[in-house]
């Protein structure tokens, strides 16, 4: 999905009891603001002025028309004057795809000597707006309310953020999700109910059996090999003789991505204990397909590959990097706790802080040969760590804050890429959080995608989300989790 070729629909709400002259104006205004703000740069899709409406079936028709056209992300509406609410009923009811409702008005400053009832009739947001907002609320809508002058960066900033949820929304819709094997033995957290997942999400999760992952590698040309090395030479610098490993890992990567191609696929899974017929985990192979935007998820984790794939689409065109991502140990010295993340090979490079070069190590875990694999320092940055959990009946978000660090320590005999971060609060109070709330030690990390974009997602897909930040407290968090659990019981009633 290429995100500037979207589409969000702006929708002006007004009534008939103003004039023509006055809705001719509203017209105009609305048109104008949403070309300035798609122009403006900060909104990572177009704003397209569709209509004032003013009439119940005015309303359901655009509200029907968004729901089927494929180009349109979601709905924002404003009311620069007074629009009855109850005519926005159907079409409410009807709507199928993420809304936005911009608090705002044309002008910035009321005018002292021109204002007067004229002035009044045609400029009543603040007013308007108030009726709009209680049938949202009063429907219960899944929304966003971004408030302010529409030509500030901090308004567009806002819209932009709901605008890269609802590109997340498009894309969790259309998530296919490829198993090669099954989830890691005895682990409980990369398990869920993939039906509700479905339902909720719109995941399709499909398993392949590994022998057919290696019927498709037995297909696999030398000529493709070399294609594929030589795209690795232009990424990646080699720090091993050893190519024949390294062709084995780009074979690997051929054929992972022709099921995928085949299937209609942008995330995958593997489990290394579930290697039957191949000689290598995929180590460098995952890696290459990550950088791409395709999902990951180890051990059979297919929610953090999905989480992945969903995240990398909402960041395109953003600084920083999208990726999975597991905890591994802390440096608990008081008061500069740091936790070290990587995984036994799969990190993405679209962190990396310099180029990666490609290592040939043994594993150390499993029985398989020793595989190629890139090695790097994450870049540093303010980012977050997410993880889905299935909590039986409901999945549930959490969102932590963290700062990711240039690496304390060189550890030159860790032949993994790695990342190093401070997590917020602060890493004993933000580990007890973690663990109160069930977080996984699979998370996507993201320095690019912000807390907001997908605090905005998880409303959008009306899951729970519990964000831990600057400000959490244990206390307070474990209230917010009890509260949560008793609210999304008596919800899904
Ligand atoms: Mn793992």
């Amino acid at each position: 999905m290429d995100m500037k070729q979207k589409e969000f629909w702006f929708v002006v709400g007004s009534q008939f009891l103003y004039g023509p002259e006055v809705l001719e104006t509203v017209a105009a205004r609305g048109a104008e603001m949403a070309q300035k703000m798609t122009d403006g740069g900060i909104l990572p899709c177009k704003l397209v002025y569709k209509a004032t409406v003013k009439t119940d079936a005015e309303i359901t028709q655009i509200m029907k028309d968004a729901n089927h056209d494929d180009n349109c992300l979601g709905v924002v509406t404003w009311c620069h004057t007074f629009s009855p609410s109850k005519m926005w009923i159907h079409g409410f009811d009807l709507l199928q795809k993420p809304y936005c409702h911009l608090a705002t008005q044309y002008n910035r400053k009321i005018p002292n000597e021109e204002i007067d009832m004229d002035f009044m009739n045609l400029n009543q947001a603040a007013h308007g707006d108030r009726e709009h907002g209680f049938i949202g609320a009063r429907m219960r809508l899944p929304r966003k309310v971004v408030a302010g002058y529409w030509q500030d960066a901090s308004v567009q900033n806002e819209l932009a953020a709901w605008m890269r949820a609802a590109v997340g929304y498009q894309a969790s819709h259309e998530m296919r999700i490829i198993r090669f094997g099954d989830n890691m033995r005895d682990v409980a957290v990369t398990e869920g109910d993939k039906v509700e997942t479905q339902i909720k999400l719109g995941w399709q999760v499909d398993y392949w059996p590994v022998g057919h992952l290696v019927e498709v590698m037995n297909t696999v040309t030398e000529a493709e090999i070399d294609e594929k090395m030589a795209e690795y030479h232009q990424r990646y610098d080699f720090a091993t003789d050893d190519l024949a490993t390294v062709r084995y890992q780009a074979k690997e990567e051929i054929a992972m991505r022709k099921i995928l191609t085949r299937e209609g696929a942008n995330a995958f899974i593997n489990n290394f204990q579930d290697l039957y017929g191949m000689d290598q985990l995929p180590g460098l192979a995952s890696q290459n397909m990550m950088a791409d935007g395709i999902g990951y998820g180890a051990e059979g984790d297919w929610k953090v590959s999905g989480m992945t794939a969903i995240m990398k689409q909402m960041a395109q065109g953003l600084e920083g990097g999208t990726l999975f991502m597991e905890d591994y140990t802390y440096d608990l010295e008081p008061g500069k706790e740091v936790s070290l993340g990587a995984h036994m090979l799969e990190v993405c490079p679209s962190i990396a802080a310099q180029r990666p070069r490609i290592e040939v190590h043994p594993l150390g875990i499993g029985d398989r040969q020793p595989p190629a694999r890139l090695v790097f320092e994450g870049k540093p940055g303010k980012g977050i760590v997410v993880s889905l959990i299935d909590m039986g009946g409901r999945l549930r978000m959490i969102i932590q804050d963290i700062e990711v660090i240039k690496p304390i320590l060189a550890m030159p005999n860790l032949p993994v890429a790695r990342v190093m971060w401070k997590p917020a609060p602060d890493l004993l109070t933000g580990v007890k959080c973690w663990i109160q709330a069930g977080g996984a030690h699979h998370t996507v990390l993201s320095t690019a995608v912000t807390a907001e974009m997908m605090q905005d997602w998880a409303e959008m897909m009306q899951i729970e989300c519990v964000h831990i930040t600057a400000n959490t407290t244990v206390e307070e968090f474990k209230k917010e989790l009890f509260y949560n659990d008793i609210a999304w019981k008596l919800k899904n009633i």
